[in-house]
C-alpha cells in the first residue's frame, strides 16, 4: 500500500512541556500489546482543537531506523507524548512508551499516538463524523458568555438552567453546555445523582479507595423538576430552530435512568404541548422497564454506551450493582421494539475493542437486538491501566485472552459488512420526533455466513459519514 502521509518522527517533551520531534528516531503506536509503525491509512494531519498531553514519568520510545529496534531519545526531552483528539475523531493507536516506577495513574481522557513531518502534526486516528457541532473555533468567547448572561437573567429561577450555565459552561467547559448557551445542536439535560454501576473510568464519581486522583467533571447536586427540565427543551427549541436535540445522561451526572419517572413526566409534558425535536437518552441501559415507559412517553432515541459487547469485558469495566449486560440488551430491545432509534455509544480502545473476537460479539448484538448506529467514541482511560485489567489482570470476572488487533479502519469495514444498515458517527443525530429505522426488529437477524464474511475492496471505508 502507498503511504499517504511523510515518514513520521517520534514526538518528545521536556519536563517543562516544550515539545520537540526527534530527528532520529521514527514513531512507533500501540494497539494493546502490539507495537510497530503506524499503518498508512491510519494517520492524518492533527485535527484542529485538538490538545497535547505530556506523559508524566513515562519514556518517550521510537523506532530507531538504523538498527530496526526500539529506542528510547537521548537528551532532556525524553517524555512520552500524546494527544487528545478532536470531537469527531477516534483514536486508532496509543502512544509506546516506558512507565518508570514512579509514574502517576494518568487522568480520565484519551491519549492518541502523535507524529511530526514535514512541520506538522500527525496523529493515528479518523474522522468520523462530519458534524461540525462541536467545533467552537469561530465562536467568540463573548458570544458564549453573553448568551450564558442573557439566558441566566431571564431563567434565573431555573435551577437547571443555573447548573448547565454556571457550572457546565463557567467551570467544565462543556461543549454540549457551550452549544445550549448559544441556541444551537444539542442540549444537555442533566438529572440523575446516582448510578447502578461502577465504571472504572466514570468521569463524575470515584469509590474512595479508587486510584484515580480526580474525575473531570463533578455529579449534579440537586435533582431538578419536571417543570425545570421541560422549561430548557421550551428555551432551545424555541432558539434552535433547525435540528434541535436533547439529551438526558451528561458527563456529570450518574444514570438518567435511576430517575426515569422524572425523565417519563418530562417527556410525556414536553410532548404534550407540541414540543418537538430529537429527545434522547444517553444511558447505561439497566432497566428495560424503564426503557419502554420513556419510548411510549415519547423518546426519539437511546444511546446505550458500552465498552465490550462480551460480557466479561463488560462487567469488568462497568462493574455493575443490580443488572447485567443481558438487561442491557433488554433495554435495547425494548426501544427498537417500539420504534426508539438506538446507538451505541462504543467505548473503542485500540488492541482491545477492534479484535476478531469483539467484532463478533458486536455484530450479533447490534443485528440480533436491531441497533441502528455506532458511535464511535474514545475510552479516556490510562492506556495501560485498561489493557492490563482487559487483558486478564485484576477485575472481578477473571482473565480473557485477547487476540490481535485489526486496526481501527478494519474493524469498521468489516462491521459494516455484517450489519450493513448500521449508521457511524460519534454525535447524536437528529432524527425529528420518530425515526426512520432500516435496522432488523429484534430477533428476525442471523450472522452472515462465512462466505460473505471476507473483507473485500468495495465495502467502502467505514470513515466519517453522515446520512
Ligand atoms: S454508567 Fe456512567 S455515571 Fe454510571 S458509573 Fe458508568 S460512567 Fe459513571
Amino acid at each position: 500500500m502507498t503511504a499517504r502521509h511523510p515518514q513520521l518522527h517520534l514526538v518528545v517533551s521536556d519536563e517543562r512541556g516544550n515539545i520537540y520531534d526527534d530527528p532520529d528516531l521514527l514513531m512507533l503506536c500501540r494497539r494493546g500489546a502490539q507495537w510497530g509503525l503506524p499503518r498508512p491509512d491510519e494517520v492524518m494531519p492533527l485535527p484542529p482543537e485538538s490538545e497535547f498531553f505530556l506523559l508524566p514519568g513515562r519514556q518517550a520510545v521510537g523506532l530507531d531506523p538504523e538498527s530496526g529496534r526500539p529506542s528510547c531519545p537521548g537528551g532532556e526531552a525524553r517524555l512520552a507524548v500524546a494527544a487528545f483528539a478532536a470531537p469527531g475523531h477516534t483514536i486508532s493507536a496509543h502512544p509506546v512508551y516506558e512507565s518508570g516506577p514512579e509514574a502517576p495513574l494518568l487522568p480520565l481522557f484519551s491519549y492518541g499516538a502523535v507524529g511530526f513531518a514535514e512541520g506538522r502534526f500527525y496523529l493515528c486516528a479518523r474522522r468520523v463524523d462530519t458534524d461540525p457541532r462541536q467545533e467552537f473555533g469561530n465562536v467568540p468567547r463573548a458570544r458564549i458568555e453573553r448568551g450564558a448572561r442573557d439566558l441566566l437573567r431571564a431563567y434565573s429561577g431555573n435551577r437547571l438552567v443555573r447548573h448547565i450555565l454556571e457550572n457546565c459552561v463557567a467551570r467544565y467547559d462543556c461543549p454540549a453546555a457551550r452549544n445550549f448557551a448559544l441556541g444551537r445542536y444539542e442540549a444537555p439535560l442533566p438529572t440523575a445523582r446516582a448510578c447502578n454501576a461502577r465504571c472504572v473510568g466514570c468521569i463524575s464519581a470515584q469509590e474512595k479507595d479508587s486510584p484515580v486522583a480526580a474525575t473531570p467533571q463533578c455529579r449534579l447536586a440537586f435533582t431538578p423538576d419536571p417543570a425545570e427540565i421541560v422549561e430548557v427543551m421550551r428555551i432551545h427549541a424555541g432558539r434552535e430552530l433547525v435540528a434541535p436535540v436533547f439529551s438526558f445522561g451528561q458527563g456529570c451526572e450518574g444514570d438518567p435512568l435511576t430517575n426515569a419517572e422524572l425523565l417519563r413526566e418530562s417527556i410525556a409534558l414536553y410532548r404534550a404541548e407540541g414540543g418537538r425535536g430529537t429527545v434522547n437518552c444517553n444511558t447505561n441501559a439497566s432497566r428495560p422497564a424503564a426503557v419502554a415507559a420513556l419510548a411510549e412517553a415519547g423518546l426519539t432515541s437511546l444511546r446505550v454506551s458500552l465498552n465490550s459487547a462480551r460480557p466479561e469485558l463488560y462487567h469488568k469495566y462497568y462493574r455493575p450493582l443490580d443488572y447485567s449486560l443481558d438487561d442491557v440488551r433488554r433495554s435495547i430491545c425494548e426501544a427498537r421494539g417500539r420504534g426508539v432509534w438506538v446507538s451505541l455509544n462504543l467505548l473503542f480502545f485500540p488492541g482491545v475493542t477492534d479484535t476478531e473476537e469483539e467484532l463478533e460479539a458486536l455484530a450479533r448484538l447490534a443485528g440480533e437486538d436491531g441497533v441502528s448506529m455506532i458511535q464511535w467514541r474514545n475510552l479516556n482511560i490510562d492506556p495501560e491501566w485498561y489493557f492490563r485489567l482487559m487483558n486478564g489482570g485484576g477485575g472481578e470476572s477473571g482473565g480473557l485472552a485477547l487476540s490481535p488487533s485489526m486496526g481501527l479502519g478494519r474493524f469498521m469495514k468489516r462491521l459494516r459488512k455484517l450489519c450493513p444498515w448500521l449508521r457511524y458517527g460519534y454525535f447524536n443525530p437528529y432524527l425529528g420526533e420518530k425515526a426512520r429505522i432500516a435496522a432488523p426488529a429484534p430477533g428476525t437477524w442471523s450472522m452472515p455466513e462465512p462466505k460473505s464474511l471476507s473483507d473485500g475492496n468495495g465495502s467502502g471505508d467505514g470513515g466519517a459519514e453522515e446520512g
